[in-house]
């Protein structure tokens, strides 16, 4: 765990070893100061030599200068070298979050996720600043002086060891307990999180149910429970601190006792006892900064561990080292004897075999829950095969980059995903660098541009969150334009106009009959009245593509097709 936090130094390693040296040399001068003011006190002014003071004035304003060069450098650059190691794991992580296949989404609560993205690296940045430097120079100042006091006299040194044991194996204890509260905090936080998400991006479901107290209920189990787990830990804390604060005092008190009783029995003058006094004050300062630095670094640990989780998943699809860069395709698709299932034991698509000619288009129909959309998620390889192949203009698609596979389709579903951001942005997304000209001229196409020119403020309206100020056939339209610009040779449309009412549906069938031109085009509909005209419907129902034909063919078969026509006219 201490090697891969160690690995994020390595981009930074002169900004490292200039905060670690800064930071070790301002803790000389620290150590230097009480020398210096000694020998002024006790050499310098019984020789009553003015010009000797003010050189030694001098020369101690010259080093209060340069500590606060240096004070400067390791506050500021040390924590530019926490936040920078903070921004490349948050880095690493998003990217490897975009790496992660659908099923992970599936699986995962988006607030988790979030959490892990921003809360858990939160205390990292501290952690890399004063981790090392901290531990470094604590463990040298506590070697140092301790090799003073066993010079000064070693029986109390002793004593002073054996209480050093006892602090570290109380911390030890103590710093076990930290941990699993701070890991448990995390996790509280992520709930947290993740109910908060579920609820307000369900806000509109939750006021048409009314069940704001049913959800404010849930929240506030997690609030809670991450009160509770906050609470235990600042008994933790309380112990540890307090339980520390207690040891050094014993230290004091056995110094004090011992001592008094060494100098009572003449082994020891009072002077030294004094200095030794003194000189057990300065050592506990190092100790009380290990201490700290045991909260931060349990703190931070707690986050880096799930950082760590995460970038551990490995992404289940991956390209293949002779993966091959696509570039446009003719579009012919082929399924060869695909076996699919989301969990072990359940089928979902059983020995599909298919064959879609390039620019062909083909309709798929079939009940509810048949896995139409799953066979199309197939395609772009969203999921991955269990067993037989897919391949695009006869290439295995799982010998062919996923980036340059993707490009070259396009998916259009029932519910649309628009990002927040203005109409403008959400065409382009199909091409970013597209011209305005190129804009104007997808929305046009999609049937959009008028509408789009009588919002308030044309292309550079506002659309809200997920485009929540558009209505559903809007919302379809610009989903459309989206992919004018993309131009892809493969489409596939999943039932997309499933959820709009005839009027809309017409108008966006017309922008389809543009759009699917010249395009290998995979059909889902529910409503066959869209695809009656298709060259080629497929039935698929749960033991696989049953039927295939015209609509008059499959009408006169009088199968599972016919029966789905009954059902609907
Ligand atoms: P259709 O599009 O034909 O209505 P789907 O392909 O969406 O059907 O679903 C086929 C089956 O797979 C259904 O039983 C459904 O419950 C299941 N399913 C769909 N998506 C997932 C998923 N992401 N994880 C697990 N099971 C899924
Ligand atoms: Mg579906």
């Amino acid at each position: 765990m201490l090697k891969r936090f160690a690995k994020y130094y390595k981009n930074h390693l002169p900004l490292f070893v200039l905060d670690f040296s800064c930071a070790f040399l301002m803790s000389l001068l620290d150590l230097a100061f009480p020398s210096i003011v000694r020998i002024f006190i006790d050499d310098l002014l019984p020789n009553k030599n003015i010009t000797l003071i003010i050189w030694v004035g001098a020369g101690l304003l010259f080093l209060y200068i340069l500590k606060y060069i240096l004070y400067y450098i390791v506050t500021y650059w040390g924590h530019v070298l926490g936040i920078r190691l903070e921004y490349d794991m948050r880095k690493d992580l998003f990217h490897h979050i975009n790496k992660l296949p659908f099923s992970y989404f599936d699986n995962t609560k988006t607030g988790h996720v979030m959490s892990r993205l921003v809360n858990d690296l939160n205390e990292i940045s501290e952690l890399a600043h004063h981790g090392p430097e901290d531990t470094f120079i604590a463990s040298v100042t506590i070697v140092g002086s301790l090799a003073i006091l066993f010079s000064i006299n070693w029986q109390l040194s002793l004593v002073v060891t054996l209480y050093v044991l006892i602090l570290i194996y109380f911390a030890t204890v103590k710093n076990k307990k930290m941990r699993e509260i701070f890991m448990e905090m995390r996790l509280r936080i992520a709930d947290i999180n993740a109910q908060a998400e579920d609820s307000i991006s369900g806000i509109r479901t939750v006021k048409t149910y009314t069940n704001e107290a049913f959800e404010e209920e849930k929240f506030d189990l997690g609030n809670k429970s991450f009160k509770e787990t906050k609470e235990r830990s600042f008994k933790v804390m309380g112990s540890f601190y307090a339980g520390i604060d207690f040891i050094s005092n014993l230290i004091n008190l056995s110094v004090l006792v011992i001592g008094g009783a060494l100098i009572y029995y003449n082994q020891l003058k009072v002077g030294e006892f004094v200095g030794f006094f003194l000189y057990v004050s300065m050592f506990m300062k190092p100790i009380r900064k290990i201490v700290d630095l045991m909260e931060i670094y349990q703190r931070g640990m707690a986050g880096f561990r799930r950082f760590m989780e995460s970038l551990d998943l490995q992404p289940e699809i991956t390209d293949s080292k002779e993966a091959i860069t696509l570039n446009k395709v003719t579009g012919k698709i082929t399924f060869d004897n695909v076996n699919f299932s989301y969990t072990k034991n359940k089928a979902v698509l059983k020995d599909i075999n298919l064959t879609i000619n390039p620019k062909e288009m083909i309709a798929i129909v079939g009940p509810s829950g048949s896995g139409k959309t799953t066979l199309s998620n197939l395609i772009p390889r969203l999921y991955e095969v269990d067993s037989g192949s897919i391949k695009i203009d006869d290439l295995d698609i799982r010998n062919i980059t996923q980036h340059s596979l993707r490009e070259n389709m396009g998916i259009i579903q029932q519910d649309v995903f628009l990002f927040s951001g203005s109409v403008r942005d959400n065409i382009s997304y199909g091409k970013r660098d597209a011209t305005n000209k190129e804009i104007i001229n997808a929305a046009k196409a999609a049937n959009a541009h008028e509408f789009i020119m009588a919002l308030e403020d044309g292309y550079d309206t506002y659309i809200g969150e997920r485009g929540t100020k558009l209505s559903g056939g809007q919302k379809q339209r610009l989903s459309i334009a989206r992919l004018f610009l993309k131009n892809p040779s493969i489409l596939i449309l999943d039932e997309a106009t499933s959820a709009l009412d005839n009027e809309t549906e017409k108008i966006i069938q017309e922008s389809f009959n543009k759009l699917t031109k010249d395009r290998t085009t995979l059909i889902i509909a529910h409503r066959l009245g869209t695809i009656k005209h298709a060259q080629r419907i497929l039935v698929l129902t749960e033991d696989g593509i049953v039927e295939e034909g015209t609509h008059d063919s499959l009408m006169k078969n009088q199968g599972v097709y016919y029966n789905l026509y009954q059902a609907q006219f």
